[in-house]
């Protein structure tokens, strides 16, 4: 049961990382109405394909920052135009990657080990370490958060 609850840990750390990432990535503005959201609870890390497919669970083609309001819009009803939208985003070429990824990867958690999320843990937060400024920017306006610390060494 140890290994379990090292395995949960991990998975929902890389979360944590990846959710930052995103929206690092993307400024901490919504990528649908540019908004600028900043830290907080009001933009989310978006899952075109959901989160229980684990081959693209941390998969930057996958997902993207939204504010409440265009999360909601993507969400349920109009969840066809999110596909067309990330098509139009990354290009056909990376789409079709991602979509033989979705199919064909590792899509069941029981496919990841302890090490498979320690090293993504590893590279989650490398990949972080290029977002510094925008997480300082974040950060020095909204507070940094403990994760914002840990991710940056503060
Ligand atoms: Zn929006």
């Amino acid at each position: 049961m140890a290994k379990k609850s090292q395995w949960r840990k991990l998975r929902d750390e890389c979360d944590d990382f990846f959710s930052l990432l995103v929206r690092a990535r993307d400024g901490f503005a919504c990528t649908r109405c540019g908004k600028y959201k900043g830290l907080g609870p009001f933009l989310h890390a978006s899952h075109l394909i959901g989160r229980s497919n684990y081959a693209v669970r941390w998969d930057l083609r996958n997902v993207w920052a939204q504010d409440n309001g265009c999360h909601r819009y993507f969400g349920s009803q109009n969840h066809h135009e999110y596909f067309d939208w990330v098509r139009q985003r990354i290009g056909p070429q990376n789409y079709a990657g991602l979509m033989q990824l979705a199919q064909n990867g590792r899509r069941g958690r029981a496919q990841w080990t302890v090490d498979d999320l320690t090293d993504l843990r590893q590279a989650l937060l490398e990949a972080l370490q290029t977002y510094t400024e925008v997480l300082h920017t974040a950060g020095g306006a909204h507070g940094y958060t403990r994760l914002m610390r840990q991710v940056l060494g503060i």
